[in-house]
């Protein structure tokens, strides 16, 4: 393969370049973490290389004793970072290294503003990874093999972190990755192994696997009466290696024994994240099915967070082997976001994909996991309600798919749960279905929503202006997921959840026997124009009554108790479903608004079916709605404002 061992010269995606570029400048008071990205690489590779050599043995060629090795020289300036894990071919390296093909990074750049100080906060939550090199290195040379091929077979990247980079094939004996970084002459400080090793202890004491440097060797502290020049004929004594780190699994060490920064460190290592998370869990489960979890919540939402296709964040172990990082049958998709590791004991070593879809254990193990995910956040919300609050408006419109995936634990997410409402008007989602509850008014048996496509809509329906005027509170919804879930969720606490646009709203009880009487009265006084309002709309409606929700405007659009709300019925559409089935609304006026009043009395046909078309739309319009004819509106309501100017 004559082309492939020649040396190529290759351009980074302008992406890359500019990606490099933002990071070597905001990351420059951070920089020692390239150390943390390297060695967290490394050890990845290492957890590949031991869950394939499960099934191959080979790939281990003889040499099973996994590890990382950190050296540095004062003389060439450079810092070396070495594996014996998995390798990579050549593809590989153009695809993960030359390129930054990671899910998310459309967005990413996407959502770079060009300000420095925005895009520095931008870049945290992106990770950084191997690119991080480059911060402190002006030229990185990484050589490679994958585990099983030939020596022939490694292959040599090298780039300044400029333009481009240069990839060939080159011999190397031992499989695993080789990082030289040629550091840049401001770095001089990272030439010193107490600096690496305080590094590393900072940063990687978690990783199960040694990290091993050369011994230091002391300069002697009592001077020799031979002198200098006999010390110097002296045969060098032999190196030593020592392990730097600690190199037992985080996961398996008791909690008292965990710092918060070990933990956070940990997170940053699993999570490819760069901020520390906002919570975590981690906890033993005994018994048969023995596992271990140390599961966090991130502190922002990935990128990739609507993504399909998007990893899952969950690896699973048995008994410290990584096994994979894919397994979607360990977390609901409610809790995609989720990152961390679950340890099984009892699961034998040799798991398939398939046998793990089977596996019951797994799903005990699920179900255990998503417990202890929702008692971390029913503790967060109780004992921490302001990170609850960030971790609510990351996560929440996630969190709202749970009571439709997840019906086992309907009642524990539902109470999990924030709404806006008319109680603080403000748009952010904090009142719970409990504080709702909490604040019912005597009599009040029903929580009352609203759903529209945004918040102002929601609030600003004329369906509430009744509510407001008893005080009733009403859960403003404008999530997109929102219908499903009033739809799934049509209960807490034994109390229905009731749509203020739908049905009859039976307040009744919240009101005396004096105004219903009154009610009766201006019912029989408003018959004949009810008719003849129907009459006018005809097949638009399914019936046309006096309104009991109405203060201020004069009519609305109400769905009758099993149809669709307008707002559901419009996503619907969106999503090219047309409901050809849909019921037709109810047409509901306000007898005490003028207009309608006025139209009791109004002689001329023609200017009462414009009237009440003109009504019609705009009830349709005040819910966020879109008319089939808007010219005619426009016309009707014009000809109308004419007869003013009369
Ligand atoms: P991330 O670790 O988040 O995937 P990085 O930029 O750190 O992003 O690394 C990109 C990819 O390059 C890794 O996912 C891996 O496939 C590959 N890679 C990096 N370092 C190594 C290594 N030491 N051994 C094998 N593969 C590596
Ligand atoms: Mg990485």
């Amino acid at each position: 393969m004559a082309v492939e061992t020649k040396k190529e010269t290759l351009g980074f995606e302008t992406e890359v370049k500019h990606l490099l570029h933002l990071m070597i400048h905001s990351l420059y008071s951070n920089k020692e973490i390239f150390l943390r990205e390297l060695i967290s690489n490394a050890s990845d590779a290492a957890d590949k290389l031991r869950f394939e050599a499960l099934s191959n043995d080979r790939l281990y060629e003889g040499d099973s004793e996994l590890k990382i090795r950190l050296e540095y020289d004062k003389e060439k300036r450079t810092i070396t970072v070495i594996d014996n894990g998995i390798g990579m071919t050549r593809e590989e390296v153009q695809e993960h290294i030359g390129t930054i093909a990671k899910s998310g990074t459309r967005q990413f750049f996407e959502s770079l503003t060009g300000e420095q100080a925005k895009d520095s906060e931008l870049i945290g939550q992106f990770g950084v990874g191997f690119y991080s090199s480059f911060i402190v290195a002006d030229k990185v040379t990484l050589t490679t093999r994958k585990a099983g091929a030939d020596k022939s077979e490694g292959v040599r990247w090298e780039s300044t972190g400029e333009g481009d980079y240069t990839i060939e094939s080159v011999e190397k004996a031992q499989r695993g990755t080789e990082i030289v970084l040629h550091l840049k002459e401001s770095e001089s400080e990272f030439l010193d192994g107490y600096r690496i090793r305080s590094i590393v202890r900072k940063f990687s004491d978690h990783i199960s696997l040694p990290i091993v440097m050369d011994k230091e060797i002391m300069p002697s502290m009592d001077k020799d009466e031979e002198g200098e020049e006999a010390e110097k004929a002296k045969a060098p004594a032999p190196v030593e290696e020592e392990t730097i780190n600690r190199a037992s699994a985080l996961w398996t060490r008791a909690r008292q024994e965990i710092s918060e920064e070990d933990y956070n460190e940990f997170y940053k290592h699993v999570a490819h994240d760069f901020q520390d998370p906002l919570v975590h869990v981690h906890s033993k489960v005994e018994g048969t099915n023995e596992y271990t979890l140390l599961l966090y919540v991130p502190s922002r939402a990935p990128f990739d967070l609507w993504d399909r296709d998007a990893k899952h964040g969950v690896k699973l172990y048995i008994r410290k082997v990584f096994i994979t990082d894919d397994a979607e049958q360990l977390m609901p998709r409610y809790l995609r976001f989720i990152r961390g590791i679950i340890d099984a004991s009892s699961l034998p070593l040799n798991v398939s994909r398939e046998i793990l879809q089977q596996s019951k254990q797994i799903s005990t193990i699920k179900s255990g996991a998503v417990k202890k995910v929702l008692g971390m956040l029913e503790g967060l919300a109780s004992n921490d309600p302001e990170k609850y609050a960030k971790f609510w408006s990351e996560f929440g419109t996630v969190m709202k798919e749970g009571p439709i995936e997840d019906h086992s634990n309907k009642e524990r997410i539902a109470k999990l749960l924030r709404f806006a409402s008319t109680h603080a008007d403000t748009d952010k989602q904090d009142v719970s279905l409990e504080n709702y509850v909490s604040r019912m008014k005597e009599g009040q048996d029903k929580i009352y929503y609203v759903t529209a496509d945004s918040f102002s809509a929601a609030k600003n329906s004329p369906h509430l202006e009744i509510f407001r005027k008893k005080g009733i509170e009403v859960l403003l919804l404008s999530d997109r997921i929102d219908e499903w879930l009033v739809s799934n969720l049509s209960e807490f606490d034994g109390k229905h959840l009731q749509s203020v646009a739908k049905g009859d709203l039976d307040l009744d009880k919240l009101d005396g026997e004096e105004a219903k009487k009154e009610q009766e009265d201006v019912n029989k006084e408003f018959e004949p124009v009810l008719k003849q309002i129907k009459d006018v709309l005809a097949d638009k409606v399914s019936e046309v009554r006096l309104s009991h929700r109405l203060t201020e405007s004069p009519a609305c659009l109400v769905a009758d108790v099993y149809g669709m709300s307008l707002n559901m019925e419009r996503i619907m559409k969106e999503a090219g479903q047309s409901m050809g089935m849909g019921r037709k609304p109810i047409f509901e006026v306000n007898p005490a608004h003028p207009l309608v009043a006025r139209m009791k009395n109004e002689q001329d046909d023609s200017r009462f079916a414009d009237l009440t078309h003109i009504l019609f739309d705009q009830a349709i319009l005040s819910e966020g709605g879109q008319l089939d004819d808007p010219a005619a509106f426009v016309h009707k309501l014009n000809g109308l404002l004419q007869g003013l100017l009369h």
